[in-house]
């Protein structure tokens, strides 16, 4: 049985579908059959792995009930990695999904058939705590929150714990904290390394030892439609996302 790892924080730009698409990238690399769930409506993940996004069916229509996620998903240029990519017609979902009972459990239902067939399904949720986000914590096992290390990175994080505790207790038993990710990490800067001592210090426990770093590379990669490991297989980029791949394996 494959595990569901979301990749989840309600601020944008912290580095979500980053971690989505290499840290899916890596595990593929090491041997797992690996599925990314594109779940934000612009489509970033799909587009940074080279997939267009109006493909039809996309995991809107996988959402709405008239389409199974085996028959919208496709592969990669990565092999072992497939995509069931977004559309912008996922905004609408944000609409829909509230207005149908029972709703919250339909990213659960459509994935479970694909539990079998996939080791590891990453979902790449979109910047707010709205139906897209809740529906990928009602399916996943786990999630990651990346942190970027700048001034604000604490705010909104205890807002988004009291919601991962809310969905546990109503929706996702199941659902455990795999761990904080520090991201965009500048270790030249007083504040960079201020902000990564007290996260830590705030999780213990909770914080992934593996540190991604600010990296050219890291930024660069999307616009060639592919993860960082293929766009430069030892930059410091690649190298921390291997090892965070690791860790993540590692933690179960
Ligand atoms: P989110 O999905 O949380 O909105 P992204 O992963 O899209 O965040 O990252 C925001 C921007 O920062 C993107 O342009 C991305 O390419 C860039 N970025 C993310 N991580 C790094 C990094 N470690 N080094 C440099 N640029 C990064
Ligand atoms: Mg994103």
């Amino acid at each position: 049985m494959g595990t569901v790892y979301a990749i989840a924080n309600q601020k944008g730009g912290v580095g979500k579908t980053t971690t989505a698409v290499n840290v899916a990238a890596c595990i593929a690399e090491a041997g797992y059959d690996t599925l990314l769930v594109d779940i934000d409506p612009q489509a970033n993940a799909t587009v940074g792995l080279g997939l267009p996004k109006d493909a039809v069916p996309n995991v809107y229509d996988v959402l709405a009930g008239d389409a199974t996620a085996e028959a919208a998903l496709k592969p990669s240029s990565i092999e072992r990695l497939h995509v069931l990519p977004s559309s912008a017609d996922l905004a609408g979902a944000n609409v829909e999904l509230p207005r149908q009972a029972g709703s919250e459990q339909r990213l659960r239902e459509a994935l479970d058939p694909l539990r079998e067939r996939f080791a590891f399904i990453i979902l790449d949720c979109p910047p707010s705590l709205g139906p897209l986000t809740v529906n990928a914590l009602v399916a996943a096992d786990r999630v990651i929150v990346p942190v970027q290390t700048e001034y604000f990175a604490l705010e909104g994080l205890a807002g988004l714990l009291d919601t991962l505790a809310l969905i546990q207790r109503e929706l996702n038993p199941r659902l455990t904290i795999a761990g904080m990710l520090l991201t965009m990490h500048d270790g030249r800067t007083r504040l960079a390394r201020d902000v990564e001592r007290e996260v830590r210090e705030h999780f213990p426990e909770l914080v992934f030892d593996t540190v991604i770093p600010r990296n050219v590379r890291i930024g660069e990669a999307p616009s060639y439609g592919r993860p960082v490991i293929h766009h430069d297989p030892h930059c410091v980029g690649s190298d921390a996302y291997f090892e965070l791949a690791k860790e993540v394996a590692a933690r179960g």
